[in-house]
């Protein structure tokens, strides 16, 4: 704290990543990062943009990745937004859309982030609480509100609500907007983008970090109706005009592009993610119903945090969240390769 701050930065809890340590041969399963390599398509489209061009800047409005991504879905390019990372995105949209008279709702359970941008953006909130197994009930979220916004699976639960539930709660809530956060949707669930050719409130977000393994080079998407993407530009460049280099805009759009390359991984890490459910619930783990890249999971015999502390010794790394304390004895663990999730059952069968 210095007297040189401001009053907002004095009052900010800013938001703490998983973190990204700096040891060999560690088996990482603690932020939700895809196990398998993007595609060789997006590997040999960033080494073409290694050229003297970068002298250039790169197109601001990233035209190009916006018509590969309207492609995708059947939506013109005015329908979409991109940012540096989905967070970026959820920023844009916390200070262009959800601010308002009254408190946006979100679960009690949920992405860490959320707060955080409300605290950014001086936004008030209510947070609604998930039922006892976990569940996001939509009737909860029939009244009032300055704006609703959860991910779609939840995280860190993984739990999946389907499309019909989504859209009961559009249904109900036509007055303030809906954002849907699909980072994991791609791990078997159904995608509301079609939503958005019906409800002009709604606005569902994507990221290439997880299901297109493209955690580091920080590309997301939002898509909605042509004014609330318009909100979202406003936003954007009265803060950066240039949020995606050439290599992100380059890389993204062939990763778009390879539409099998990562629809084979994704069904791969479903796979695995079957397997490794089984095997711990074998262990007497009690894991909740997962439609993402990660499982959360409990023992009623082990405490969580000294499970992960154990793990952490044989160089596995796992994500234990101490706060809300309803979650305190769960463990968040990122689907690996099969043989980082055979490693992570055999060191757990010989701790338990
Ligand atoms: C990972 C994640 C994001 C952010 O993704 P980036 O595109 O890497 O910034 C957004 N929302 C949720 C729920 C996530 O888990």
């Amino acid at each position: 704290m210095s007297r040189y701050w401001s009053k907002l930065v004095k009052s900010l809890t800013p938001y703490v990543p998983g973190e990204q340590p700096k040891i060999n041969d560690l088996i990482k399963l603690n932020t939700n990062e895809n196990p398998y390599g993007p595609s060789p398509k997006v590997i040999a489209a960033l080494q073409k943009e290694a050229a003297d061009t970068l002298r250039l800047y790169p197109d601001p409005n990233s035209d190009l990745l916006k018509q590969a991504i309207g492609d995708l879905y059947g939506l013109n390019i005015n329908q979409v937004f991109v940012g540096n990372g989905s967070d970026e995105v959820l920023a844009h949209i916390f200070n262009a859309l959800l601010k308002h008279d009254l408190p946006i709702l979100f679960p009690d359970i949920t992405y860490s982030f959320y707060p955080v941008y409300c605290g950014l953006y001086e936004i008030e909130f209510e947070t609604v609480p998930l039922t006892a197994s976990f569940e996001i009930k939509v009737e909860d979220y029939f009244r009032e509100n300055g704006g609703v916004i959860f991910p779609n699976p939840n995280a860190p639960t993984g739990c999946l609500l389907t499309l019909k539930e989504i859209e009961r709660l559009l249904q109900h809530n036509l007055n303030s907007v809906v954002v849907i956060d699909e980072a994991y949707i791609d791990f078997g669930g159904k995608s509301a983008v079609n939503l958005v050719k019906l409800y002009p409130n709604l606005l569902v977000t994507h990221t290439l970090s997880k299901g297109r393994s493209l955690a580091g080079l920080r590309v997301g998407y939002a898509v909605g109706h042509p004014d609330l993407i318009d909100a979202l530009h406003r936003v954007k460049d009265s803060f950066n005009s240039y949020p995606l280099d050439r290599f992100a805009q380059a890389g993204a759009i062939a990763a778009i592009k390879d539409q099998a390359y990562f629809e084979k991984n994704c069904d791969q890490v479903i796979k695995t993610r079957e397997l490794l459910v089984t095997s711990l619930e074998k262990m007497g783990f009690e894991v909740l119903p997962s439609g993402a890249n990660f499982i959360f999971a409990t023992h009623s015999e082990y405490d969580a945090e000294s499970l992960a502390e154990s793990l952490r010794e044989y160089k596995i790394i796992i994500r234990h969240f101490k706060k809300p304390s309803r979650i305190a004895q769960y463990l968040r663990i990122t689907v690996g390769t099969n043989e980082e999730c055979h490693s992570l059952i055999n060191v757990l069968s010989s701790i338990l």
